[in-house]
């Protein structure tokens, strides 16, 4: 059983000496417990935090344990009651081959055609873009959303939800081909790359009506180039900040904790954060019913960037806080 484990706490971006690769003897379940054998690992930005021992929403992973993920799993023997031998589950198996549980937290996903979507549009990711869209961002027909990270995971479904809603959709995204997919494949009005020189003027341009839902995926740059273009009751559900997840320290000033809090209270404007299973958990299932009709009429796509091999996961997930990937990103570590 091949286990990747968290060997050192990363002081800024991580590096591939963080993590440690172990072989462990595949253990045997005993009464009530499956063994699971992962299929797909999925790799998020939330896993930066748990690399990290500051205080936060959830415990961090500790020096030599396994890195934690969601997996889709199978089960390969059972001595639990309501598991049988073969059955495909959604698993929190972490980054490893093979995971014994006693069932607590497991899902039965029935027979998917794409198994792997339990991890993106039709799981956390897909459910996070949902619920901070719909219940915090309140998108009304004809109103201009704007979403960074907009080829990835959550900010792809943003998109593609608030223009069924009526919406005029502005995307973020880094790269020329990453645009081109957000508006020729996901239907986005347009893209702008954030990389740009003049990425500021570009999406002042792109928003002639301002903005009225801000979906804050990244922060840093692209959410001062958001800042002024606010209109009057806007709403921006703060989902992450993936651009200062490395970070050691507060950037350099000038302060502008004065101008943001100057433009919220004078232009009425409502930022909330939220953490989606703590906030939403009860809500799963009406998420999950409108988001398989929508992937089933092809309202929706959703690309996924498949990596071979447990072994490529730290490098992988390296490339996640670089915008190395190109969609959901998801480990295949066995074949389904
Ligand atoms: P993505 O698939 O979108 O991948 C991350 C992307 O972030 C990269 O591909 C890159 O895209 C972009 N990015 C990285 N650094 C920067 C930067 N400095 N400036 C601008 N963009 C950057 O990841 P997810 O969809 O899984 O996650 C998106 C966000 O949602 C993250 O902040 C994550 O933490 C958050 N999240 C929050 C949840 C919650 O409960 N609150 C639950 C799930 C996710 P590009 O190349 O286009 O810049």
């Amino acid at each position: 059983n091949r286990q990747i484990t968290l060997h050192s706490r990363p002081v800024g971006a991580p590096t591939a000496a963080n993590f440690e690769l172990k072989q462990s003897a595949v253990a045997s379940p005993v009464a009530g417990q499956v063994l699971l054998r992962s299929l797909y690992l999925s790799l998020d930005p939330y896993m930066r935090g748990r690399m990290s021992d500051a205080k936060s929403y959830a415990a961090p992973v500790a020096l030599g344990e396994v890195m934690l993920g969601a997996t889709v799993s199978r089960v390969v023997s059972s001595q639990h009651p309501d598991y049988a031998e073969g059955e495909l589950v959604l698993a929190y198996s972490g980054w490893q081959d093979y995971a014994i549980s006693d069932g607590v937290g497991l899902s039965k996903l029935g027979s998917m055609a794409r198994p792997s979507l339990a991890l993106g549009a039709l799981g956390m990711p897909g459910f996070t873009a949902y619920m901070g869209l719909l219940d915090i961002g309140l998108p009304k027909a004809g109103e201009t959303v704007v979403v960074a990270a907009a080829s990835g995971a959550v900010g792809s479904i943003v998109g593609q939800i608030a223009k069924l809603k009526g919406c005029y959709i502005v995307g973020i995204a880094g790269g020329a081909d990453k645009c081109r997919s957000v508006v020729e494949e996901l239907g986005f009005d347009v893209c702008i790359d954030h990389r740009s020189a003049d990425f500021k003027q570009q999406l002042a341009a792109a928003c002639p009506k301002g903005i009225d839902v801000y979906f804050e995926n990244v922060g840093g740059a692209v959410f001062d180039a958001v800042l002024p273009l606010l209109n009057a009751a806007a709403r921006i559900p703060v989902c992450g900040l993936i651009a200062n997840y490395n970070d050691t320290a507060l950037p350099e000033g000038p302060d502008r904790l004065g101008l943001l809090a100057r433009t919220i209270l004078t232009k009425r404007i409502k930022m909330q954060g939220f953490i989606i299973f703590d906030d939403y958990g009860h809500r799963y299932p009406e998420f999950f019913a409108q988001m398989s009709s929508w992937l089933q009429a092809g309202q929706i796509k959703f690309r996924e960037d498949i990596v071979a091999g447990l072994e490529q996961a730290p490098q992988a997930f390296i490339g996640l806080l670089e915008g190395k990937n190109f969609g959901k990103l998801i480990v295949q570590i066995a074949s389904d």
